[in-house]
């Protein structure tokens, strides 16, 4: 991937896929669930997304999960 990963100060947390602490960008990010779905505008949801710099694995939470 490619993808270009923005500057932020780096947070450190732990990496499911690097099996250690990282380095890693976090940021929030509105996604849509369910785009084939008529109502597509209600499945907008707020995700946490956090790219480890070690690895680029991207990691996304729903924020509104209990
Ligand atoms: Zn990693």
């Amino acid at each position: 991937m490619a993808s270009k990963i923005p500057r932020t100060d780096g947070r450190t947390e732990q990496c499911e896929h690097c099996g250690r602490e990282t380095a890693h960008d976090v940021r929030v990010e509105v996604r849509t669930e369910n785009e084939q779905a008529e109502h597509a505008a209600n499945s907008r949801e707020p995700y946490r997304v956090v790219t480890c710099h070690a690895c680029g694995e991207e990691t996304s939470q729903r924020m509104n999960d209990a």
